[in-house]
């Protein structure tokens, strides 16, 4: 075990956050978590919230934060389609004047700090797999862009306090992590599956299914962050973080039905506006940097989230 530090986690009580918030109290250190509990829950938190080094802040990161903290992990804003479009403005705001207040702060403490950005900054990307040289397509007047324009204001953000102000920046561009404590009604594709599976209902295909994702298991994403973080501070980044293993969204409704044993049928639905076609991280950098690769296959990974779910719907 290192040194104890401060750390904070922005979107703390979410899905991701309360995975990291774990992990680092796991590793000696003191956990500040400051959630708004929009798509965050006290739930997710509950092994954490009766230990001495953990806190929960409810506090919403578009408004100025004052504390002292060693390293921040900025993770809040709704990652999932159905959640980030609610609001579309506040999205934007969370990203951008979260991102604005969480280098601020850094800037005042000195804190290391990491960026939570995301592949949907290549938008529907015509460079297959993508690499972090590559600058992306994305709609900018489209349903998806509170998100992902919000995630690239972000990034730039992040890069124009190092240049201007000599943080120490990390920036991770995470790809589709799923794992237990996303929420049953989130509306992204691995819970909405294996929650329909185990209700016995026909699990919902966007489209004709043939789109395609590469699906991360959570324990794996978390290393990598942590891991980005404790790199040497030449290592800014961006960074992608995912599993490359491609499966279509067809292909992975079939895996669902055969691990639940749930017999139920598959329905299409129309596909979303702007919906990416294909996707898959080349993690070269990451394992060439950081000695990261994800470990857990999809097979595994998926029989714990159903597990998971069977214990919560
Ligand atoms: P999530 O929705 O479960 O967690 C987001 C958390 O941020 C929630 O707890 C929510 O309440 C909180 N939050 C939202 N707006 C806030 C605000 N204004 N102030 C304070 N807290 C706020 O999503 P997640 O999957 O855990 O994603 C975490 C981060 O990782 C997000 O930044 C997301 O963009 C990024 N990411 C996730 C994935 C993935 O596949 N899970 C992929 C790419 C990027
Ligand atoms: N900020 C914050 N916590 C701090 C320091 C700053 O929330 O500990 C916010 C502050 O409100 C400001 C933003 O971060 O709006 C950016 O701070 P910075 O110092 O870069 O800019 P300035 O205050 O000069 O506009
Ligand atoms: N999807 C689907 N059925 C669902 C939910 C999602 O077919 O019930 C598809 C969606 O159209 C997309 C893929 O699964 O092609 C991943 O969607 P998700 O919302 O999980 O993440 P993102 O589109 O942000 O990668």
């Amino acid at each position: 075990m290192g040194t104890r530090k401060k750390v904070l986690v922005t979107g703390g009580a979410g899905f991701l956050g309360s995975h990291l918030c774990q992990r680092l109290l796991a590793d000696g250190h003191d956990v500040l978590c400051v959630d708004n509990l929009f798509t965050g829950t006290k739930d997710n938190l509950e092994p954490l919230l009766g230990e001495s080094h953990f806190e929960l802040l409810r506090h919403d990161v578009t408004f100025p934060l004052y504390v002292e903290v060693d390293e921040i992990y900025n993770l809040a804003c709704p990652a999932s389609p159905v959640h980030y479009q609610f609001d579309p403005v506040q999205t934007t705001k969370t990203s951008v004047h979260g991102a604005i207040n969480m280098l601020g702060l850094a800037k005042r403490t000195r804190a290391k700090i990491l960026q939570a950005s995301t592949s949907e900054v290549y938008g529907d990307p015509e460079v297959h797999p993508q690499t972090e040289d590559y600058r992306g397509s994305v709609n900018v007047l489209g349903p998806r862009a509170c998100y992902d324009e919000g995630k690239r204001c972000a990034e730039t953000l992040f890069f124009d306090y190092r240049r201007q102000h000599g943080l120490d920046i990390r920036v991770a561009r995470i790809f589709n992590t799923y794992g237990p404590r996303m929420l049953p009604d989130d509306g992204r594709v691995v819970s909405n599956f294996v929650v329909q599976a185990l209700r016995g209902e026909p699990l919902t295909v966007y489209g004709d299914g043939t789109q395609t994702r590469s699906f991360c298991y959570v324990d794996d994403l978390i290393d990598g962050l942590v891991r980005l973080m404790d790199a040497d501070n030449s290592v800014t980044g961006p960074m992608n973080l995912g599993n490359p293993t491609e499966f279509t969204i067809r292909a992975l409704a079939d895996e669902v039905i055969r691990l639940t044993d749930c017999g139920s049928a598959i329905v299409a639905r129309p596909l979303p506006e702007d919906d990416p076609l294909q996707r898959c991280p080349d993690i070269t950098f990451a394992r060439d940097t950081i000695g990261w690769e994800p470990l857990i296959a999809l097979e595994e990974g998926l029989q714990r989230t159903i597990e998971y779910f069977r214990s919560v719907i």
